[in-house]
């Protein structure tokens, strides 16, 4: 009797590998980094397929798609991803009983992956856009962002007025890019993978100054000697979390989820704990 008790459970193990090894592995593509607040669980989760879409797919992982170089909203603290973006999005994700993963990829990619389902959502501190608006439904805003121009200390430049004529750095699909390429014509400007890589441009005189949202800016400044960020703002927006179009019923989950710890005073407290009050 116990020998076939034992053969039983022997089974029993031997098929639930199986079926764990049938599970999608993370498309090559993306870098997959779980933050702190994700559990290990996640770790054996689908990471989004195409035949399993993260977007539909049984619902027990949010994936979250972003770019991991916009400090204060997402960034590296070692092997983790940190940020505003990433602690609300694992705030959602306890709200909805979801594990949380988080997917580091260029931000022009984020959009496709909501929509190819590789994603659930996509935040990275990303503007509502009517351009983006068709192609993606956006939550409730979260936060609010400023477009503003980072020069050198000793730059002729001193507002936007002189932006005329002069290489502009931005990062690559962002609104700084789509703005200044309206505003000053496609050959003024440059494009940078990441945002870090447009300051550098700048530090080393590529670029005439870079345009970027606010927050990253002061980082990029306390971070390097030299640089400042011009008073005037070049323009103002709204944040929000990038859902797929066809996705509705998650769009409405995580604006119920986005409602309360709005109200629960949650998002505020992660938004002080990044951003210190000057
Ligand atoms: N807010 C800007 C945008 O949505 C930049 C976002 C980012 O670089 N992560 O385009």
């Amino acid at each position: 009797m116990k020998k076939v008790a034992m053969l039983l459970s022997l089974l029993l193990l031997l098929a639930t590998m199986a079926a764990c090894g049938e599970a999608p592995a993370s498309s090559g593509a993306n870098t997959s980094s779980k933050t702190e607040a994700s559990s290990s669980a996640a770790e054996s989760s689908a990471a989004g397929s195409e035949e399993t879409p993260a977007s539909t797919a049984g619902g027990d992982v949010l994936i979250m798609a972003t770019n991991a170089f916009f400090e204060p909203y997402e960034y590296y603290e070692g092997d983790n991803i940190v940020g505003i973006d990433a602690e609300i999005g694992a705030a959602i994700a306890k709200e909805l009983g979801m594990e949380f993963q988080i997917s580091d990829i260029e931000f022009d990619s984020i959009i496709p992956a909501i929509q190819s389902g590789k994603a659930s959502m996509g935040m990275a501190g990303m503007t509502v856009t009517p351009d983006r608006e068709k192609n993606v439904n956006f939550t409730k805003s979260y936060a609010t962002g400023i477009q503003v121009v980072i020069v050198k200390e000793d730059s002729p430049i001193a507002s936007i007025d002189d932006l005329e004529g002069k290489k502009i750095g931005v990062q690559q699909g962002t609104t700084g890019d789509l703005y200044c390429s309206d505003d000053y014509g496609e050959d003024a400007v440059t494009r940078y993978s990441k945002g870090t890589d447009a300051v550098m441009a700048l530090l080393s005189g590529k670029v005439d100054c870079v345009v970027i949202d606010n927050e990253p800016a002061k980082s990029f400044v306390s971070q390097n000697e030299g640089l400042k960020i011009l008073d005037t703002e070049y323009a103002l927006e709204d944040y929000a979390i990038a859902i797929a179009k066809e996705n509705t019923e998650l769009l409405d989950k995580v604006n119920a989820a986005l409602d309360k710890l709005i109200t629960d005073g949650t998002v505020q407290d992660i938004v002080d704990k990044y951003i210190k009050a000057e």
